[in-house]
């Protein structure tokens, strides 16, 4: 239940630092298999300074990012039809997803590898057929598509708050409002969580305090850099184009010819909001975790609608826009795993702009290193030791 840091009790089997939806994922976890659990989150349950905030993300398998990411996006997948089925809002609509660029792409091109060796459903399209089943679409000539009917859209602050309220119903109690300055090492293995005037003891801590891991592990500090970046809230030119309706309008990420990629989602009215997309690689600043929010400028405006002008010419700016945070690797793939530096803690950082799809399948993986120190997955592509060995690190934040 939600509680006062008084009021909570002395000591906890684990407690999970930062509920955006990582550390919400992972204390629904904790919670339902009967430990006793504390979540603590800095800030108030609606608020926009993490990155897990607004109304929808996107969910696909075909990755164009490797195949490494499939175990851990197939047990997600399953997690969210659970979460989906379990809660009496909607979480997850299956749009499909259109990957559309040209075809040595790195976007068409892993896409589709991806999907081959790892079995996921998918359709190769050419140019006509994605101007026939996506009308909204206008591609050039030798644009091709990888298709993946199972593709998601998300309801992000919805499963955020879901987990969390189910997490309380199995047991969790909940602290809002209140930040965790230290962690310490107690005699006996356990840890004391400090903040402000305030402590708790606990068996093992789960961090997920997104781009704030730093100033807790100084073993990951100069290997992530949050980085401002801004996201766009676009209408139709004529406002009942039903070729923008989930349906006729997957999910979809474009590249274009200079390596550029842009996503985007459909309206969806339940929501209340326009067709959100924005840039995935482009217009990142670093920034301070919790700083700069500032909407887009007017130049950034203006290259995101040169790239979008032309794929889909049935939409127009509404002027709305705001800016969001990517916690960053250098090689833009997550940080999980268990500390060396202080014993008992686990934590998941670096998603890059790319993370929240996964929670599903890190909650269940963090919950179970903090219980038992063993993955049900292999997430050993995410070990800190990659950034030692290949120089994934960023530094100079
Ligand atoms: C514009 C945008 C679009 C995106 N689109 C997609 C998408 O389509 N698909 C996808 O898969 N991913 C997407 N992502 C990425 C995804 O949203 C993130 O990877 C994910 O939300 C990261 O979640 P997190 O829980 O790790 O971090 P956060 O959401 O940042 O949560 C960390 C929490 O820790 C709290 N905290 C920090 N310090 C302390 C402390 N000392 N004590 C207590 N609490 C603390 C913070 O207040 C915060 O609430 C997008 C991101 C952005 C910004």
């Amino acid at each position: 239940m939600e509680t006062t840091i008084a009021a909570a009790r002395a000591t906890y089997d684990v407690v999970v630092v930062g509920l955006g939806i990582m550390g919400a994922s992972t204390l629904d976890q904790l919670a339902r298999r009967g430990l006793k659990v504390l979540g603590i989150e800095a800030r108030g349950p609606l608020n926009d300074l993490g990155s897990s905030h607004g109304e929808t993300r996107i969910f696909r398998r075909a990755y164009w990012e490797g195949d490494h990411y499939v175990p851990l996006l197939n047990r997600s997948y399953a997690g969210w039809m659970e979460l989906d089925d379990a809660v009496h809002d909607s979480i997850a609509v299956k749009t499909g997803g259109l990957f559309v660029g040209p075809p040595e792409s790195k976007l068409v091109h892993g896409s589709r590898g991806t999907a081959l060796r790892c079995g996921i459903p998918h359709e190769y399209l050419d140019a006509g057929e994605i101007s026939r089943r996506f009308p909204a679409f206008h591609v050039q000539d030798d644009a091709v598509a990888v298709y993946e009917p199972d593709a998601l859209m998300l309801f992000a602050e919805r499963a955020r708050l879901s987990y969390l309220s189910r997490a309380t119903r199995a047991g969790a109690d909940l602290v809002h409002g209140r930040a965790v300055r230290s962690l310490r090492p107690s005699t006996g293995g356990s840890l004391t969580v400090v903040g402000d005037g305030w402590q708790v003891s606990c068996g093992a801590v789960v961090l997920a305090v997104g781009g704030w891991i730093g100033g807790f592990l100084p073993e990951i500090d100069a290997l992530v850099t949050p980085m401002r970046i801004p996201v766009y809230e676009f209408d139709l030119a004529e406002p009942c184009e039903r070729d923008h309706l989930p349906g006729r309008f997957p999910v979809f990420l474009f590249e274009d010819a200079a390596g550029a990629l842009v996503y985007g989602l459909p309206q969806w009215q339940a929501v209340g909001g326009g067709l959100k997309i924005g840039f995935h690689n482009r217009q990142l600043s670093p920034v301070d975790p919790g700083g700069d929010r500032s909407p887009p400028t007017d130049a950034e405006r203006l290259e995101l609608w040169r790239a979008v002008e032309t794929l889909l010419p049935g939409v127009r700016s509404t002027g709305r826009g705001r800016s969001c945070v990517y916690t960053m690797s250098r090689d833009e793939s997550f940080f999980i795993g268990q500390s060396r530096e202080v014993p008992g803690v686990t934590y998941v950082s670096a998603c890059s702009g790319h993370g929240f799809k996964f929670a599903p399948g890190i909650g269940e993986v963090l919950a179970h290193l903090a219980i038992d120190g063993r993955s049900p997955v292999d997430v050993s592509a995410f070990g800190l030791e990659r950034a030692v060995s290949t120089g994934a690190g960023i530094t100079g934040r």
